[in-house]
């Protein structure tokens, strides 16, 4: 839990502006990365301030730049790095904690509200939206040049991180995706019997004895025929 730079307070998670003494504090990058700011030449706009990001450093992996906004401190990434920022700050999770993924969220304290905002490339109005399985955090993504991140909300999805919500959601997704395999495989079986004019697919056997046809699809009914006829012809 991060602390007021100022009066020691505990900020609140969602938010970098304290409660207790109302100032601003840099709390998502400070202690995570170190970082270099850039000359202002990135030519985008904050959608907050309306006054122009800031290019800062964090060298992951060598040069990796992000705008940063020096009024509200809310960030700007590219399509993708975001995630590989997530990724390279917090690893090692292995379990899931799922009672404090509802407690962060519990937290959450959105200092914007519900509110739509530009996004700082092409000033065309950005997509609120989910960031990954019960982070809590909503996003403004432009589809094309990325994610606005209000200042705070980088902390939020750091602690996301840390309590397992990334592996809540890949577990989610090949849950979902072993769901979609066999109904996918139900659709395909039904659609293949019967296939043959009398009703009979090229690998059933006839039991005229049953008066009926025996799938090999059948497998338990299948055995227990084959069994019986062995039986009998001992
Ligand atoms: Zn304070
Ligand atoms: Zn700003
Ligand atoms: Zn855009």
């Amino acid at each position: 839990m991060a602390n007021c730079t100022n009066c020691s307070a505990p900020l609140p998670l969602d938010s970098i502006t304290c409660t207790y003494c109302g100032s601003r504090n840099d709390a998502d990058l400070a202690g995570v990365h170190y970082f270099t700011t850039h000359e202002l030449e990135s030519g985008r706009t904050c959608p907050r301030c309306a006054v122009p990001l800031r290019t800062i450093d964090l060298n992951i992996n060598g040069r990796f730049l992000i705008e940063r906004c020096d009024g509200c401190l809310g960030l700007f990434f590219d399509p993708n790095e975001l995630e590989t920022l997530l990724e390279a700050t917090v690893t090692n999770v292995f379990n899931i904690d799922r009672s404090h993924l509802d407690s962060i969220n519990a937290l959450r304290k959105d200092d914007y509200g519900v509110s739509y905002i530009k996004c700082p490339v092409c000033s065309t109005i950005m997509n609120r939206v989910n960031f990954g399985l019960k982070s809590g955090v909503i996003v403004d993504r432009c589809r094309e040049h990325g994610v606005w991140l209000d200042g705070g909300e980088l902390r939020h999805l750091f602690e996301w991180m840390k309590a397992g919500g990334k592996l809540l959601q890949q577990e989610r997704a090949e849950e979902q995706k072993r769901i979609e395999t066999r109904e996918l495989e139900r659709e395909r079986r039904k659609q293949q019997v019967p296939s043959a004019a009398d009703g009979t697919s090229a690998g059933d056997i006839r039991f005229d004895l049953f008066g009926g046809t025996l799938r090999q699809s059948d497998p338990d009914l299948f055995d227990i025929v084959i069994k019986a006829v062995r039986f009998f012809a001992k």
